[in-house]
């Protein structure tokens, strides 16, 4: 069980974004994953989901290799990524963002409500109970009805996130998910992110602030130009000068 990324090398044109990186992530477990701008980590995101073609390596997601499986497959199969850029239709309203995360679980409720057939409502009615829930759980009830375009970045970000465990994915990708979030709301995010972990979610982090990575992760995965430079726990890391000296600025 578990994401299993072994030796993964991705290139774009005469650039190596990835070389040789292999990171594991078991369900129920928070693996951090840091680096300078540049250095891959949202292209291992891509690779994870799909969304660049990987040049050599292997991804396989709870045994099976997933890199000739397309993005929507994989995404049915459990997956679930915030974009370090999220993007929205600015006129959608929170709830309706919040709304898309069902998709991949309600497929076949939105073609059987297309056809009026009997179970449609009861699937719509559990689908807008179940958002309730999830706009509450990141205190997004309030807003339900803002537009995205008229949010702040943090609120974006969390609305993402909010989006992202609608579908009860049993892994989940997020990258910088608190860049721009208030202390407040990083709390919240952070209190959210050990929700799901206690519930057997395994979570890849992409996240600068060291703080959070040190609270929420107990592995850490140090990328540089495209390999991994470090490996293991957050606190062996603080106390590595050359790493204090390049990441965190003192
Ligand atoms: P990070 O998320 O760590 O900032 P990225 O994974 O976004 O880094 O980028 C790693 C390297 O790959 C960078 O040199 C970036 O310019 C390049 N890169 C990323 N995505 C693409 C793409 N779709 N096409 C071309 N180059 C890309
Ligand atoms: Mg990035």
């Amino acid at each position: 069980m578990g994401i299993e990324v072994s030796n993964v090398t991705v290139r774009f044109g005469g650039i190596t974004a990835l070389s040789e990186v292999s990171v594991s992530l078991s369900p129920g477990q928070i693996v951090a994953v840091i680096g300078a701008n540049g250095s891959g980590k949202s292209t291992l995101f891509n690779s994870i989901t799909g969304l660049v073609s990987v040049a050599s390596g292997s991804i396989r997601i709870d045994d099976d290799e997933v890199i000739r499986i397309p993005p929507h497959r994989r995404i049915a199969g459990g997956l679930a990524r915030t974009f370090q850029t999220p993007r929205f239709d600015p006129r959608i309203t929170v709830e309706k963002a919040v709304l898309c995360g069902f998709y991949p679980v309600a497929r076949s409720g939105f073609v059987r409500s297309l056809l009026h057939t009997p179970g449609s409502a009861r699937e719509e009615r559990t689908i807008r109970r179940e958002c309730d829930g999830i706009l509450a759980l990141f205190k997004l009830d309030k807003l339900r009805s803002v537009p995205m375009g008229e949010l702040p970045m943090g609120q974006v970000r969390l609305v993402e996130v909010a989006r992202s465990v609608a579908n009860k994915p049993k892994y989940l990708l997020l990258d910088e998910p608190a860049a721009g979030l208030t202390r407040v709301e990083q709390e919240l995010l952070s209190a959210e992110i050990r929700n799901l972990v206690a519930r057997g979610v395994g979570v890849l982090l992409v996240e600068h602030n060291f703080n959070l990575v040190q609270q929420l992760s107990e592995h850490v995965v140090v990328l540089d130009r495209g390999s991994i430079l470090f490996t293991g726990a957050p606190a062996e890391l603080a106390g590595n000068r050359a790493f204090v000296d390049a990441y965190l600025g003192t």
